[in-house]
């Protein structure tokens, strides 16, 4: 067994424990940068161990308090795993993140994208999210103030897609779907949490550079900073913050 030395343990364990899904690149890593800024103990998500790792070498080196947590969200056995770990590590959970997803029917027409491609989308983008938002539970149960955030979308939204004027409907449909269908389970779950400690909500990050949308070069026009900032705020709400919300930076958007 390796050394620990007396005070990273301490400090560790005071910390609020924080788990972002798919935090080695992208909006995740940085919003695991920011929550570990604000003093949270991060635990980075992520389905490949050396890409997590670099993840969490940036951070650490940094100053941040961060550990690799090996975590395939559409694997069970993998997220039972993870479930174990933290339980046996922390006996509870602060944060849980829904942020790892997939994006694959950019631009291919709603009658294009084969099934394979729906279930590909949903397998990450629900089933990923059920699976990893189930089995943490009981160990958001036993943090004074759980938090939990999933990555959702406006293309998400039924009212801003049923709008002849949106210029973004039209295309992505397994995508738009999978996280129209997430939207109604974090509401569920907000539902059924209400008269807890628990607040489930879900943010829309902005269109983002990232590997998902073509990286540096592409066509989005917000950068991860602000990307994670929304993340961020939903995670680290007061008592009296809302639950059961969609949000993009503080604005309530449409379902
Ligand atoms: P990204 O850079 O492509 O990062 C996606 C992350 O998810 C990666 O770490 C990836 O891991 C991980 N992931 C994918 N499938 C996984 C699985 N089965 N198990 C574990 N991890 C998995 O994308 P991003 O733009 O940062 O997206 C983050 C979230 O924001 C997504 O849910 C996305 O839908 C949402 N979002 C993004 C935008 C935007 O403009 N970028 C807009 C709205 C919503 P690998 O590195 O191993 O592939």
């Amino acid at each position: 067994m390796g050394f620990i030395p007396h005070n990273r343990l301490t400090s560790s364990m005071e910390k609020k424990i924080a788990l972002v899904t798919g935090a080695n690149k992208g909006i995740g890593k940085e919003t695991a940068r920011q929550l570990g800024t604000l003093g949270y103990h991060v635990l980075v998500g992520s389905r490949d161990a050396a890409r997590g790792q670099a993840a969490v070498d940036e951070l650490t080196t940094a100053g941040l308090s961060a550990e690799l947590l090996p975590l395939v969200v559409t694997d069970p056995t993998s997220v039972a795993a993870a479930v174990k770990t933290v339980e046996e590590k922390y006996g509870r959970l602060d944060v849980l993140i829904n942020n790892a997803g997939v994006g694959i029917d950019f631009g291919v027409p709603a009658s294009a994208a084969t099934v394979e491609q729906w279930q590909e989308t949903f397998a990450t983008n629900l089933f990923g999210v059920v699976t990893t938002t189930n089995a943490f539970l009981p160990l958001l149960k036993k943090s004074e103030s759980g938090r939990i955030v999933a990555l959702s979308s406006i293309l998400g939204s039924l009212a801003n897609a049923a709008n002849p004027g949106n210029a973004w409907s039209g295309s992505g449909a397994a995508y738009a779907a999978s996280k129209a269908a997430l939207n109604m389970y974090y509401v569920q779950l907000a539902r059924e949490l209400k008269d807890t400690h628990i607040k489930v909500n879900l943010a829309h990050p902005g269109y983002v550079k990232t590997d998902m949308t073509g990286g540096e070069d592409g066509p989005a026009h917000l950068g991860v900073k602000d990307g994670a900032k929304t993340s961020v705020a939903l995670a680290t709400l007061d008592a009296d913050g809302p639950t059961g919300g969609y949000f993009h930076n503080g604005e309530t958007l449409p379902w």
